[in-house]
C-alpha cells in the first residue's frame, strides 16, 4: 500500500483564508503515511522584489522534516512490492543525512535492520537522529568525498546480502516525485498563475520527477536548475563515467567542497542524466555559498521560515529570478529541510549559546533572576 496518501476533491486552494481547527478529517494508519502534501507558502516583501510572487514549497513538513522522506517511502515501498526486501532484512544506503534519517524512520516503522554511510564532513546532528531511531551508522573519510561513501554502503551490501537503496540510480525515487510532489504543486497553483519552479539537486529526484509532472500539465513553466558556485558540475558540460549499474565512477572533475549540503554531490546522478534528457531545464543558476547562508537567515528572521543551507540557496536563486523577471511573475522554490539539522554547522556559526549585550542589558533591567 502507498505511503502517500493524497487529499481527495475537499482539498482546495485557501490562499489568506484560515482551516485551523478542522483537522485533517482523517486519521493515519502509521507515520509514513503522512508523506507529502507540504504546504506553499507566500514570501513577504522583505524578501521578494516589489511586483513579483515567490512561494517556498515547504519540505521541512514532512514526518522527518525533509524532502527526503518521500524518497524512503518510494524505494521501500517499491523493494517490498518487488520482493526485494522480508520482514528482519537489513538496508543500507550512503546518504549526507536526510536520507539516512527518512531510510532509519521507514525501517523503524517497518522493523528492518538499518545501516547508514555517511561522510565524515556532514553534520554530527544527522549521525544521532539515525541512531536515535534505531540505525547503524558507518563514518566515512572526508577524503573518500561521496563517492567514497557510496562504494562502502555498495561493498556492504555485496558483502552481507543486505539490500541496497541506491538512491541515485533508482527509479522510483524520480517516479515518487513525479506521482507526488508534482502533482501537490499543479494542485495548489491551479488556476494560478505559476512561471518559475526553481530547485538544485541532490539525487535529482525532485527535478527528474516533479519537472517532469509539471511541464507535461504545464509546459510554460521554466524549470529553474541551480547549482553550488563552487560544484558547476552540469555548467561544465562533462559528464560522469558510469558503471553497468549506472552509479558515477570517481570524482567528477568540476567537483569542489561545498557549503550546500544536499546538493551537488562529487558526481552527476545518473536520476539527473536522465531527467536532462526527458525534462531538461531552462534556466541555469550558480549559487553561492555565503548568498545561500545568508538567505536561509532572512528567511528564519523575517519570514520565520526555518530551512538549512539547501532552502537558503533555493531562495537566494528564487530572488535572482524575480528581480529579472517581468512584472507579475511567480515563483516557486523548493525548499528541502528544516535548519534544525545545521545546528553545528556554519549555518549556525553565528549564532551563540550565551547572552550577548543586549540580551545582558535586558537581563539586568529588572531586579530578579539575574545569571552571574
Ligand atoms: N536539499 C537537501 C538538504 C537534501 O538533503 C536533498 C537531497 N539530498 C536535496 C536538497 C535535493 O533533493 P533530490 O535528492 O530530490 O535532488
Amino acid at each position: 500500500m502507498s505511503c502517500f496518501s493524497g487529499l481527495t476533491g475537499a482539498s482546495k486552494r485557501a490562499t489568506g483564508t484560515q482551516d485551523r481547527g478542522s483537522g485533517r478529517q482523517r486519521l493515519y494508519e502509521n507515520i509514513t503515511k503522512t508523506v507529502g502534501n507540504t504546504p506553499c507558502v507566500k514570501i513577504n516583501e522583505k524578501m521578494c522584489p516589489a511586483g513579483r510572487t515567490i512561494y517556498a514549497k515547504l519540505e521541512y513538513f514532512n514526518p522527518c522534516s525533509s524532502v527526503k522522506d518521500r524518497l524512503a517511502c518510494a524505494i521501500i515501498e517499491a523493494a517490498e512490492k518487488e520482493g526485494k526486501l522480508k520482514p528482519g532484512d537489513t538496508v543500507v544506503e550512503a546518504t549526507s543525512g536526510n536520507t539516512g534519517i527518512a531510510v532509519s524512520m521507514l525501517c523503524a516503522q517497518r522493523g528492518y535492520k538499518c545501516v547508514i554511510c555517511m561522510a565524515e564532513p556532514f553534520s554530527v546532528e544527522r549521525r544521532k537522529l539515525m541512531r536515535f531511531m534505531g540505525a547503524k551508522v558507518i563514518i566515512t573519510p572526508k577524503a573518500g568525498k561521496g563517492t567514497g561513501m557510496v562504494a562502502k554502503a555498495k561493498e556492504l551490501s555485496q558483502k552481507h546480502g543486505w539490500f541496497l537503496c541506491s538512491q541515485f540510480e533508482n527509479e522510483a525515487n524520480a517516479a515518487f516525485h513525479k506521482f507526488t510532489t508534482g502533482p501537490e504543486i499543479l494542485a495548489d497553483f491551479e488556476g494560478q498563475r505559476l512561471d518559475y519552479f526553481v530547485l538544485g539537486y541532490g539525487t535529482g529526484g525532485t527535478f527528474a520527477g516533479a519537472g517532469a509532472a509539471i511541464k507535461a500539465e504545464r509546459p510554460d513553466v521554466k524549470i529553474v536548475l541551480g547549482e553550488p558556485e563552487a560544484a558547476p558540475l552540469l555548467k561544465s558540460g562533462t559528464k560522469s563515467e558510469r558503471n553497468a549499474d549506472g552509479s558515477a565512477i570517481g570524482s567528477h572533475p568540476a567537483f569542489a567542497a561545498h557549503p550546500i549540503q544536499g546538493w551537488t554531490p562529487d558526481f552527476i546522478p545518473q536520476i539527473v542524466e536522465k531527467g536532462l534528457e526527458a525534462v531538461g531545464y531552462d534556466e541555469y543558476i550558480g549559487i553561492p555559498g555565503a548568498g545561500s547562508i545568508e538567505t536561509s537567515q532572512m528567511l528564519a528572521k523575517t519570514q520565520g521560515i526555518f530551512t538549512g543551507i539547501s532552502g537558503g540557496a533555493s531562495m537566494w536563486a528564487a530572488i535572482e529570478i524575480a528581480k529579472k523577471a517581468p512584472e507579475g511573475s511567480v515563483i516557486l522554490a523548493m525548499i528541502a529541510d528544516t535548519g534544525e539539522r545545521y545546528l553545528t554547522t556554519p549555518l549556525f556559526e553565528s549564532i551563540q549559546a550565551d547572552m550577548n549585550e543586549e540580551e545582558l542589558v535586558i537581563s539586568k533591567s529588572t531586579p530578579s533572576f539575574q545569571l552571574g
